[in-house]
């Protein structure tokens, strides 16, 4: 293997290739608009452009496209060639500054919830140059935004951007009136850990279900499941530890900080995270390592799934997003520094973030909802759909003496005493691991638990920096009018203030148990339990008032993404349930008819020879298995004729309401009773694998 610092980042047009490849005034200007956002002059582009094509070729790509990421939740390319063909009849590689800056896709596939008219399907993606570009698969790929012609998003980075631009003058400003002039900008930072599970390909090509929905619709439990937590951090099995080799070394590649990989707590499951970066990048490297990990698993002849749910009463796949504000000066904004009781800024960044939780909790709910994550949300093996904040016994203390005039000791706390006489930095180890938490405060960072394995980690930041920056604005209204000498008072009593007015967002206990639930009502907390139940809350006046404040949405923005969502919910239900149809007519009832005819066959021949041969038990699975028969027959049928009626319905919420309460329910209906009867069917009769299979084979 090549060594690592050669590889890392070998297949990116990076800073230090910039800087060997790019004129230095090139090179400066291109800095500016990366750090500053300022326009990029044609001439620029016009050079960066031959420096990045140039470099391109050398590196074997004869492509290049501007790779977006639509509403889908995926990334979308269209490669385009760089030949240019010469009088002669030869070609030479051509890549114009133009062609770098802008591209114009024909958008009229990719959804836009009403926003495209038909007879405007244009599109056009406009590149980004603070993500790095890169090669993949002998495709130069230019990270770019993608708008329609009328200038309204269509994907996921435009907001995103404009949500790091609005945190970062809200949290700039703030500072600047704290009297920390020296800031120029902040940046948010995110670490995604990424959880996934590996299974044979043979195993997967089997299952109808895997392949079209990407989860098991059925399938009894295997014999053991996760209860001996012997999988969580054991040794890696050889050939799942030659994936993780290789996948880091493709993931280094495409410079993408692969850091730790360890078994989950589910068999077959496993987790990657990456040292955290800007959220832009972070978010473009997320895509890309969920792309790599697919492909990396098909050389390997598993298949990686990335499914919330694959496997029912086995713990689905989650994604931690760790996340922080950065200073351009270095100075991490959620870091309490070592007496955090006096560490004014910190914690008036910690109660902006206690403020935008509790007023914009349904936001961040909505962020994580899909059909997939709905099996994991609140099914106590992720944090519940309630949204709360986790502090930690110390911060807690802090908050609470600040409520309440109290002087903060630290040294009566729970400190580790080392017997020296300075306190300890007290933050970054004793924060217990409270995982029933969907948004836990960890040391110098925030990590939100409850997004989905498969989504996009855009969606869930768009909403934590916009509903911070909307709470830093009104401090800074309320700060903004105060006189020097009276301001660290005024800053903290707004801290008191905020602190009395959000803490009923904190909770330090277990989210998994129905106290909470009850308590959390009791608090008025929102307790969204499904996709179709919190999706209408992005209508609501509050929260069109606070995206388009910040510019993060328009209003018809707002409109055309809560019908992408919707629609998008009763698609993936509605595939689910034509699966299950499918499986249980042309591989499910099959086998069951196969097993109960043997089974006839063996009581009628055994009554042939003589009817002193014992058949009663036979005779009794038979009727047992026959009569859950019938009832998966009519119970499917029910699904069928329910599914049909979906049709009918034109609204598309109470389409998808439909899909949550009837298909839903009538799948879950078919599914009790095939995981009942299938634990009584031979493995050679079944023509797909179960879940012992699958699960503990590889
Ligand atoms: P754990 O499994 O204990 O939650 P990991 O080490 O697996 O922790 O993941 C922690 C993640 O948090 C890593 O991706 C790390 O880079 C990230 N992280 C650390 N500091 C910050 C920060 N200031 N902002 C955002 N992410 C951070
Ligand atoms: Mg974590």
């Amino acid at each position: 293997m090549e060594r690592v610092p050669e590889l890392y980042g070998s297949l990116v047009f990076n800073d230090k290739i910039m800087r060997d490849k790019l004129p230095k005034d090139i090179y400066k200007a291109l800095r500016k608009t990366i750090e500053k956002g300022t326009h990029l002059e044609l001439d620029v582009a016009n050079a960066v452009a031959i420096a990045m094509k140039e470099w391109a070729v050398e590196n074997g790509a004869t492509h290049f496209t501007h790779w977006f990421q639509p509403l889908t939740g995926f990334t979308a390319e269209k490669h385009d060639s760089f030949i240019s063909p010469t009088d002669d009849g030869q070609v030479i590689m051509e890549f114009s500054g133009k062609e770098l800056v802008k591209g114009e896709p024909d958008a009229s596939s990719f959804p836009s919830g009403g926003i495209r008219a038909t007879f405007e399907a244009r599109g056009y993606t406009a590149w980004d140059p603070s993500s790095p570009a890169f090669i993949k698969d002998g495709t130069l790929c230019i990270p770019t935004a993608f708008c329609s012609y009328t200038g309204e998003a269509l994907d996921k980075k435009t907001p995103l951007l404009r949500s790091m631009d609005a945190l970062s003058k809200e949290a700039t400003r703030i500072l600047n009136l704290l009297g920390n002039t020296a800031v120029e900008s902040v940046t948010t930072t995110v670490g995604p850990e990424q959880e996934y599970f590996l299974i044979d390909k043979e195993d997967y090509k089997k299952r109808r279900d895997l392949i079209f929905t990407g989860r098991t619709l059925i399938g009894a439990p295997s014999p053991k499941g996760q209860e001996m937590d012997d999988h969580y951090f054991g040794a890696l099995r050889p050939r799942v530890a030659a994936y993780m080799a290789d996948l880091d070394k493709e993931l280094w590649k495409l410079g993408i900080p692969a850091k730790t990989k360890h078994n989950e707590v589910a068999p077959a499951q496993h987790e990657l995270a990456p040292i955290f970066d800007t959220t832009n990048v972070a978010v473009d490297h997320n895509q890309l390592t969920m792309e790599i990990m697919k492909k990396v698993a098909n050389e390997h002849d598993f298949v990686c799934l990335l499914h919330e749910k694959p496997f029912a009463g086995i713990n689905g796949s989650g994604k931690h997003n760790n996340w922080s504000m950065s200073t351009n000066t270095g100075i991490n904004l959620l870091d309490p520094g070592k007496t955090p009781a006096e560490n004014t800024q910190f914690l008036v960044f910690l109660a902006a973030v206690i403020k935008a939780v509790d007023e914009y909790a349904d936001m961040m709910r909505l962020s994580v909802a899909s059909a997939g994550n709905d099996h994991r949300l609140g099914a106590n093996e992720a944090p519940p759909a309630i949204i709360s904040i986790f502090l930690g016994d110390e911060l807690t203390a802090v908050v609470d003496s600040i409520e309440n005039d109290k002087f903060f000791n630290s040294a009566n706390s729970v400190v580790m005493e080392t017997g020296a006489s300075v306190i300890p930095h007290f933050t970054r180890d004793n924060t217990d691991r409270n995982r029933t938490s969907p948004f836990a405060f960890t040391g110098n960072k925030f990590e939100f638990r409850s997004l989905g394995s498969s989504a996009s980690v855009a969606t869930p930041n768009i909403v934590l920096n916009t509903a911070v920056a909307e709470a830093l604005s009104q401090f800074y209204e309320v700060l903004s009018k105060v006189p020097a000498e009276s301001m660290s008072n005024a800053v903290h009593e707004l801290i008191k203030s905020t602190i009395i007015k959000h803490k009923r967002v904190i909770f330090n206990g277990n989210g998994y148990t129905d106290e909470w639930v009850e308590e959390a009502k009791k608090r008025g907390l929102y307790n969204l339990k499904s996709t179709p139940d919190v999706l209408p809350r992005l209508l609501d006046e509050k929260n069109i008032k606070l995206f388009t404040k910040h510019g993060i949405y328009t209003e018809t923005e707002i409109k055309s993404r809560y019908e992408v969502l919707l629609e998008n919910y009763s698609k993936i239900l509605h595939i689910e349930a034509k699966t299950l149809l499918e499986m249980i007519y042309h591989d499910f009832a099959p086998a069951v008819v196969k097993f109960t005819d043997s089974l006839t066959k063996s009581i009628l021949s055994k009554k042939q020879v003589s009817d002193k041969i014992p058949t009663a038990s036979e005779e009794s699975e038979l009727l047992k298995i026959t009569s859950k028969y019938e009832a998966l027959l009519d119970a499917t049928a029910k699904l069928e004729s329910d599914v049909a009626k979906a049709e009918g319905l034109t609204d598309e919420l109470e389409l998808a309401n439909y899909y949550h309460d009837v298909i839903f329910e009538d799948m879950s209906a078919i599914r009790e009773i095939t995981d009942f009867i299938e634990a009584y069917i031979p493995d050679e009769d079944l023509p797909y694998p179960t879940y012992s299979k699958i699960l503990f084979y590889v």
